[in-house]
């Protein structure tokens, strides 16, 4: 049925991968062969991409897999703890099975619950708001067996959490309300909308339909909203204007694969302002020309696919997808979803475009850029969540209407995700220009250190600097705002980070392979009270060769918060350090100690000079 759903569509490999393992809980050899064969590719390939994706098992984990959120933010809130607490409560090991295969427990990255955690999901369920009493609570439905369908819903309860709203947030579009302004009475079919008329006054004469939208967007001084900030107008027109061969068509992507640390606001996004979204996109397709869409959803973000699924066949039986949306002849467009598996890399537009394509999610060369050479090598607008709300904003009220809110290199609002050393968190929408002090009165805090904007791939801001804006001319935010007062220890900070990154490397390229595990261990080793000042020298060698020598923003970016937080809270690092001199990783004497036991002799004779000097 799976196969069939699919059509049995090689490119469609990672959905029925996904699909199939929730049916079998993991990737068993057999299926594998069964996959092989039924759609024509190499084992090896198979086995490749399902190697790749950290949500898909090709061994056996419990029938309950349990993976709590690692995030530093979920850490500070007690995770840890709580982790242990379920491992001694079901009598299994952290990252292991338990021995009658019943459950696994083991940790991920960020799941998007900042604001409501501690947060893990089981079997790709979320379950936020954890303390002693809801563990104990799963514990007794692991235990007694229940089918996840019938724990009691109130555990899978995602709130919302909208602290302030604003044009985004607070919009009243109904569907179908921006395409036909979009559509409007430019290209004169006698569709009326109210605001098509004031913002189509303004363009250039002679301009109509889509290329008309694209000067709004234009005008509107919309930037993608994924972290980079770049112009949607000229991704828009590159990709229309790219050459078509015959058979060929034009894709529309949105990235829901929302995997920073710290971000959130594109789940709440997707879960009350679906059609918002799904409006911009079509509003994309219209002026592109495109004719498919997909919206790729990250994985842990699975709660939210029945929803979207039903807004979708709202939209198609209200005509607002399918063919001759609106009852324009030739605009046929519709959108399917497909899922994530648990890879922070394919939030990188190329990276996405090959996990659409059912394989392995690692970064193409550039150029070709998506916009001429995207999802199976045709022409492909890629944009975030929050992008085509934006989009579906300025298609209903004009570009100069939104150019009059944020700055005028930022045009628009920000929603950030907030969370953290907060007494309010969760999603604030703010125009673009907003100081970070702003935001952090909004959300209450006191005796503020530091707020890492953007994620670990962002920026820390120190209190000495919270008048600095949150705008792509100053401290640019993919959405992520954590905040972390007085009593966070900063290292700890810049040390989960260094365990995010290098776990969520792709291994494609030697230098991000290589360098963010020793990142990762060169803190380890700092944490353990075996760093020398020397490292900090190592620290900066290894930023170089990562920013010059990765393949992609991930390797360019994972020493930043190290280097942020050595600039701002050195003696959080300077602490640390045993001795001011070099101290080499591996302790010597202590590895002979075994040796010491078995002859039985542990004099001072039996230690190296340096340690049998400091017990004289
Ligand atoms: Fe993969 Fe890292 Fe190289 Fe990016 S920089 S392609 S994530 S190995």
């Amino acid at each position: 049925t799976i196969l069939q759903r699919w059509r049995n569509d090689p490119t469609a490999l990672v959905q029925i991968l996904r699909e199939a393992q929730e049916e079998t809980d993991w990737i068993s050899p057999e299926l594998i062969d069964a996959l092989a064969a039924a759609l024509h590719l190499p084992r090896a390939k198979i086995e490749g991409v399902a190697g790749f994706y950290s949500f898909f098992y090709t061994r056996p984990r419990g029938r309950y897999r349990v993976l709590f959120a690692d995030n530093i933010v979920e850490r500070m809130q007690g995770s840890v703890a709580l982790r242990e607490r379920m491992c001694r409560n079901l009598w299994v090991e952290s990252g292991k099975v338990s021995e009658d295969g019943l459950v696994s427990v083991d940790t991920t990255s960020c799941i998007g619950m900042g604001d409501q955690g501690p947060a893990l999901l089981v079997n790709n369920r979320a379950v936020p708001n954890l303390d002693a009493a809801r563990i104990d609570r799963l514990c007794e439905l692991i235990r007694g067996e229940v089918p996840l369908a019938d724990w009691p819903t109130d555990l899978f309860v995602v709130a919302d959490n909208v602290r302030q709203a604003g044009v985004l947030l607070g919009n009243d579009l109904q569907p179908g309300d921006a395409l036909r302004a979009a559509h409007g009475r430019a290209a004169g079919d006698g569709i009326e909308a109210s605001n098509a008329r004031s913002w189509r006054e303004g363009l250039p004469a002679g301009l109509a339909g889509p290329v008309a939208v694209i000067e709004e967007i234009r005008r509107a001084g919309l930037r993608g909203r994924g972290g980079a900030g770049f112009a949607t107008a000229l991704k828009w027109d590159a990709c229309r204007n790219a050459p078509l061969a015959a058979g060929r068509q034009r894709i529309v992507v949105c990235n829901a694969d929302e995997g920073e640390p710290g971000t959130f606001k594109d789940r709440v996004l997707l879960a009350s302002h679906a059609d918002l979204v799904l409006e911009g996109m079509t509003v994309a397709a219209y002026a592109v020309g495109a004719a498919r869409g997909f919206l790729y959803l990250r994985g842990e973000y699975r709660h939210l696919l029945g929803p979207l699924l039903a807004v979708l066949a709202r939209r198609r039986a209200a005509g607002l997808l399918g063919r001759a949306i609106l009852g324009i002849a030739g605009f046929d467009f519709d959108i399917e979803i497909h899922l994530g598996a648990g890879a922070y890399v394919c939030g990188e537009e190329s990276a996405l475009i090959e996990s659409l394509e059912g394989k392995r999610g690692t970064p193409r060369n550039r150029p070709p850029f998506p916009v001429t050479h995207g999802y199976l090598e045709q022409p492909t607008v890629v944009d975030n969540v929050e992008t085509f709300a934006c989009a579906a904003l300025i298609a209903q009220h004009g570009g100069d209407w939104f150019a009059g809110i944020g700055t005028a290199k930022s045009t628009g609002t920000k929603l950030l995700s907030v969370s953290g050393d907060v007494a309010r968190p969760g999603i604030y929408e703010f125009p673009f220009g907003v100081s970070v002090g702003e935001v952090l009165a909004a959300a209450g805090t006191a005796d503020t250190q530091a707020v890492q904007v953007g994620g670990p791939s962002g920026t820390c801001v120190g209190a000495a600097e919270f008048g600095r804006r949150i705008a792509f001319e100053d401290v640019p935010s993919a959405g992520a705002f954590m905040v972390f007062d007085s009593t966070r220890d900063m290292f700890e900070v810049a040390r989960n980070f260094t365990h995010f990154f290098a776990h969520e490397s792709c291994g494609f390229c030697t230098p991000c392979r290589v360098g963010t595990p020793l990142l990762k261990n060169l803190m380890d080793k700092l944490a353990n009270g075996h760093g020398s000042p020397y490292d900090f020298a190592e620290i900066e060698k290894m930023n170089h060769i990562l920013q010059q020598m990765s393949h992609c923003g991930l390797g360019h970016s994972a020493c930043n918060p190290v280097l942020d937080t050595i600039a701002r809270f050195r003696p959080a690092y300077e602490r640390r350090l045993s001795n001011a001199s070099f101290e080499p990783a591996f302790d010597l004497d202590r590895a002979l100690a075994p040796a010491r036991q078995m002859t039985g002799r542990d004099d001072a004779g039996a230690h190296l000079s340096i340690h049998a000097e400091e017990e004289q």
